[in-house]
Parts: structure tokens; sequence; C-alpha cells
């Protein structure tokens, strides 16, 4: 069963303050209010994911700067470096 998160969004009691998980039935229906005060709450969407991992995609200039060296595939078969500065600017097959 999911785990989902809520936290209040205006008032909040002692059990809803900063949010609280509940486990819920996926056929539960949506809850809209504390179990406790019956102030109105949201759910949060988690994201674990994306949590210490901001979103980073690897472009040519960041590949570099992590230490990565990428190399693609030419029509002649060979790997030519476009990115990184460790290895050889081509491999050849
Ligand atoms: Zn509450």
């Amino acid at each position: 069963m999911p785990i989902y998160e809520y936290e209040p969004v205006d008032e909040s009691c002692e059990f809803c303050r900063g949010g609280f998980e509940l486990l819920r039935d996926m056929n539960d229906e949506v809850l809209t209010e504390c179990p406790k005060c019956h102030k109105p709450v949201k759910r949060v969407i988690s994201t674990p994911f994306v949590q210490g991992h901001p979103l980073d995609p690897l472009n040519p200039g960041n590949l570099a700067e992590k230490g990565f060296t990428k190399y693609e595939k030419t029509a002649e078969g060979e790997y030519r470096k476009t990115a990184g500065l460790r290895g050889p600017d081509v491999i050849k097959r």
C-alpha cells in the first residue's frame, strides 16, 4: 500500500502540523481533511528521486566537469571524444 504524505493547507493541529503520512489503500477516497482536527489538508507529492539529485542533465559541459569523458560513434566506426578531458580524442576499432 502506498504511503501518502499530507500537509495542512491553512490551520493545523498537533497531529497534522508539519505534515503527516498515512498508509492508504488505492481504493480509499481522497483525504481532504485532517482526521483529527478536520481542517483541510493537501496531499504532498513526494519526490524521492529528486531530493539530493537536482535535475542535472548530462550535457557535454557538465559531463567534463564531473570527470566523465563522452564519445560518440562516427559513421566510420570510430569513437570520437565529444566531451571530457581524459582519454584519446579518437578511438579506432
Ligand atoms: Zn489536524
